[in-house]
Parts: structure tokens; C-alpha cells; sequence
């Protein structure tokens, strides 16, 4: 625990950043190299030298451990949590190249895994990329106590933070409670003016050993998640061309339009494999797709983390979701007794999810609940980003067809080819429907051609009357539905919209008195 306040460095980091990683971004050099020459990538990236131990620069920082890491090539090196290490070098974003202090390795290790000995971020409590709907998912999960908790950059204030604590009551059950922490002009900070401390650490041990007026002591903090990882590791992090071999097919997980998906392992690593048929789309254009979606990274993306396309069928190697898509969740055991409030945290993640995509300027085109997975904690990520644009298939592209996603396409999509970042937002607002029915099917018992032909005559799906959807959220779905694409709602706007949702339950933000 870092007591001294001096040594307590107090991150910062504007808002809109807290999920994109060092090096986020779609590369516009190199998606230009690789739209002249395609296959080119693997010759480009492969030019970044590996560190030695010889021609680094020592930075001298000791960091310790988060969580357990075990290593995954000959470059990297196993720690557990709690370990210390000396950093020589992390001018690289993603790896870090270090010197273990207890066994005197030397080699990379993921810098997200790693904080600063005694900086705020080397607490268990700090949570540096949590939002307030992140938080409660977290607090609120069985195993947590009253009383667990975990702090987190405010998001609407950027010198603040906010306290989550976990809290049980009679007539609410558990829910989570968030306290404002605001910062003194002078440096320190106060939940209640009348008790201040020079630093995080200081304000959360006192907490725990006496209420002060919160709803509970603090009493644990709330285990966290393993970070994100976008590479399988740093061998292959730019050689993301891999060799089939390496990958283990362990049990089929679905069938999707264009070739199988699997569960698998690449050495002990758990992944998930789409296979896809010969004939699906030309190599050349996949891989020129790919390089682009390896490029994004947002916590609500699903990372690609490898292809192997040497030969048929392309293997697409992708971070695994335990709990499949979805569409095939909501209708089934779990998903079907999902509270309102999860249904919101979904919206909002899948919401999160497009802005990026906004952000960056790439559409979807194919956004639906099957293009969704689920993971665990009710974590969302969109999938097939990108690859409706490389698909050869002609009853899957723009041209009509049995398997052309016509209920989830926006009008100007289907009549004249126009997809937009405002199409995507016209097959979110179907979503948005599938989620509040349970995976229902959208305009129940019409075929595709009545749905074209009626929606142009300005017909919408109703509220729903079998299942409860506040009126707000029917008004925000029609929106979607605006004829006029420039009239829908941005990604930007729907992300707010749905994080602020006032779902019944919560109480407001609030503030310990006085
Ligand atoms: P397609 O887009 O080609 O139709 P999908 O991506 O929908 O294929 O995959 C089919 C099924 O495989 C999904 O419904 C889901 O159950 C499973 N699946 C796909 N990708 C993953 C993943 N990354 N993790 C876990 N399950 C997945």
C-alpha cells in the first residue's frame, strides 16, 4: 500500500480515451500501403526489432505486479501478482521490457498488467478504466460482500473520483452506492468536507476502519478483472500470420454464415476460432480488412488476435466470449431472466462500441444482436466489424437475397447501396428491439419483402406490449428508425443516452452529508 504522498501519483486521462489503447487507431499509412499491395502488411510490421537487453534505455521505474502472468513465447517473462520489476524500456505501448528483481529474467511483459510501486494505481481498490455501469456490474456479483468497493476516475469530473461501494438494505437488496471524492484546491481530497486527506490511499484507509457516515465500512476491494489483451502474445503481435499448427480446433461452437466457429487453444491460451468456407472472400481483400480490424481497440470490440490464411480454409483467431452471441442469450435460460438494468448495460456497451466505430469513421453493416457476443460479467462486444465489406457472397451482399439481413438494413441501404455510420444507427434501434424482447424476431410474421415495402411507406415496428420498455426507449428506437438518416441520433449521443438511464431502482448520485 502506498502511504506517502509523494510518492502517490494520481492518474489522469481525458474520458473519451479511458478505452483505447497506445496504439488505437486505424493507421492511415498503413491502410493505404495495404490497399496498393495487400498482402504487404506482414513485410511492414515485421521491421519492429525486438529489445535487448544491450540497446535499451534503462528508465529505471519499478513496477509491481497486478495479476499473474504466464509467459507465452521465448521474448516474455511469468510473474505473479506482487512481483517487482525494473523497467528498462517501455516506449513500447503494449510490452515492456524488463528485469524480473526476484528471479533476474530479463524480457517483455504486457505493461497493462504492471503499475508503478505505490502509485494510486498499484492499490487493488483503483480501478483506472471502469465506468459507473462497470462498477455496479462488478460490485454486485455474488461472491462481493457488503461493503466491497473499488475507486475510479469520476467521468464527469476530470481532477475527481468516485467511490462504488456495495451495499445491502431491506427493501433494495444489494445495490451500489457512489460517493464523490472532490480534490482541495491545495492538493488532497474529501467525501465530507469536515474530514480531508492528502491522498486516495489515506481517504480508503480511513473509510475502512470506520463508516463515517457511508452507507457500509469499506471492507474489501472488489476483485478485478485481467486486462485486455490484444495480442496473443509478443511474438506474434505483429506476425499476427500464424502457423495453423499452432491452433488446436477443440469443440465446435456454432455455425455461422460463412463457415464454422470453434473453440480452441493456441499453446494454453483459450480462443475462438471462425473458420470460413472456400470461396467466401477473396484472401487479398480479407487481409487488407483484417489489417484494419487488428488495428481497433475498444473494450466493447471483440480483438482479433491472429489469421491463418496461407491456405483454405482462413482461419480468423479471436478473443473468446464464454457465453456465445447475443441473440442465441437472450432466448435461452440466463438471458431470459435478465433485470431491466442489465438490458440497459448492454444497450449502452453495444452503444460504446459504434461510437468507436463512429470515431474512426467505419461502418458495420451488419450490426445485430447474432453479431454480438456475451462474455462474463454481462460484458458485450460487437463482432464481424469489417468483414461485411470483404464478403463475397452474393445473397449475403446488398443485392437481395434469402440471407440478406433485410428487417436490420436502413431503407437508403437496401434501395440505393447508401450504408452509413447512419444506417448502423438504423440497425441498432433494431437491436435495441431484439434486446427488449428477448431475441425476438423483429416485424414478427412479415417476410422481407413486406418489410421493405411497408417501412417505405413510413410503417415501424410498435411498442412492444409483452414485455415492459419505458416509453423513452420505444421514442429513442423510432429515432433510430427517422427516415431521414441525418434526423437519427449519433452512436456518441445513444452512449450517453443509455449511460445515464435512470433505471428505477438506482438512487442518484449522491453525496455523503455534511
Ligand atoms: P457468422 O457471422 O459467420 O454468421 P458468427 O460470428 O455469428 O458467424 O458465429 C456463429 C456462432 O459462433 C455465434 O452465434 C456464437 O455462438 C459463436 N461465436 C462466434 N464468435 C465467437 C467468439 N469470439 N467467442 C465465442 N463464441 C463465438
Amino acid at each position: 500500500m502506498g502511504n506517502c504522498c509523494c510518492h502517490e501519483k494520481q492518474p489522469r486521462r481525458h474520458p473519451l480515451q479511458k478505452n483505447i489503447g497506445h496504439n488505437s487507431g486505424v493507421d492511415g499509412k498503413l491502410a493505404h500501403i495495404l490497399e496498393t499491395n495487400p498482402r504487404s502488411h506482414v513485410d511492414i510490421i515485421r521491421t519492429r526489432p525486438t529489445p535487448t537487453r544491450t540497446n535499451v534505455p534503462r528508465c529505471n521505474k519499478i513496477v509491481v505486479a497486478l495479476y499473474n502472468y504466464m509467459a507465452r513465447d521465448v521474448s516474455d517473462v511469468s510473474f505473479k501478482k506482487g512481483d517487482r520489476m525494473e523497467v528498462l524500456d517501455d516506449s513500447d505501448g503494449d510490452w515492456w521490457t524488463v528485469t524480473h528483481l526476484l528471479s533476474k529474467e530479463t524480457g517483455l511483459i504486457p505493461g497493462n498488467f504492471v503499475a508503478k510501486e505505490q502509485s494510486v494505481e498499484s492499490e487493488d481498490w483503483f480501478f483506472e478504466e471502469v465506468s459507473r455501469k462497470e462498477a455496479d456490474k462488478l460490485l454486485l456479483a455474488a461472491e462481493n460482500p457488503r461493503g466491497t468497493f473499488l475507486v475510479r476516475p469520476s467521468e464527469h469530473n476530470p481532477q475527481g473520483y468516485s467511490l462504488s461501494v456495495k451495499d445491502w438494505e431491506e427493501m433494495r437488496e444489494y445495490h451500489v452506492k457512489h460517493y464523490k471524492i472532490k480534490p482541495l484546491d491545495n492538493g488532497g481530497f474529501y467525501i465530507s468536507t469536515n474530514k480531508t486527506f492528502l491522498t486516495l490511499t489515506e481517504l480508503v484507509q480511513a473509510y475502512s476502519k470506520n463508516a463515517f457516515g457511508l452507507c457500509h465500512v469499506l471492507s474489501k476491494p472488489c476483485p478485478k478483472p485481467q486486462p485486455q489483451m490484444w495480442d496473443l502474445g509478443p511474438g506474434v503481435r505483429d506476425n499476427w500470420e500464424i502457423p495453423r499448427i499452432q491452433i488446436k480446433l477443440v469443440k465446435k461452437l456454432g455455425r455461422g454464415n460463412f463457415g464454422e466457429v470453434y473453440y480452441g487453444k493456441w499453446k494454453d491460451l483459450t480462443v475462438a476460432v471462425k473458420t470460413l468456407r472456400e470461396g467466401t472472400m477473396s484472401t487479398a481483400a480479407f487481409l487488407q480488412e483484417a489489417a484494419i480490424m487488428k488495428k481497433l481497440r475498444h473494450k466493447q470490440l471483440v480483438a482479433l488476435y491472429a489469421v491463418c490464411s496461407k491456405e483454405e480454409p482462413i482461419y480468423i483467431v479471436q478473443e473468446y466470449m464464454c457465453k456465445g452471441s447475443l441473440l442465441d442469450f437472450l432466448r435461452k435460460d440466463e438471458g431470459r431472466t435478465l433485470g431491466f438494468e442489465d438490458l440497459i448495460y448492454i444497450a449502452f456497451q453495444v452503444a460504446s462500441g459504434m461510437e468507436y466505430l463512429e470515431s474512426k469513421q467505419l461502418i458495420h453493416r451488419d450490426l445485430a444482436a447474432r453479431n454480438v457476443l456475451i462474455g462474463e460479467n454481462m460484458m458485450a462486444k460487437i463482432c464481424d466489424f469489417g468483414l461485411a465489406r470483404v464478403i463475397e457472397d452474393n445473397e449475403y451482399c446488398p443485392k437481395q437475397g434469402s440471407r440478406f439481413p433485410v428487417k436490420w438494413t436502413a431503407p437508403e441501404a437496401i434501395v440505393y447501396g447508401r450504408f452509413s455510420i447512419k444506417s448502423d444507427v438504423w440497425s441498432y434501434g433494431i437491436l435495441l428491439m431484439e434486446l427488449f424482447t428477448f431475441g425476438q424476431v423483429p416485424y414478427p410474421g412479415m417476410h422481407g419483402r413486406e418489410v421493405i415495402e411497408q417501412v417505405e411507406k413510413g410503417y415501424r415496428m410498435p411498442k412492444p406490449t409483452s414485455h415492459q420498455l419505458p416509453d423513452d426507449i420505444y421514442k429513442t428506437m423510432i429515432s433510430c428508425w427517422d427516415g431521414k438518416p441525418e434526423n437519427r441520433p449519433t452512436f456518441e449521443f445513444l452512449t450517453h443516452y443509455f449511460e445515464g438511464f435512470n433505471v428505477t431502482s438506482e438512487i442518484p448520485y449522491r453525496e455523503v452529508p455534511d
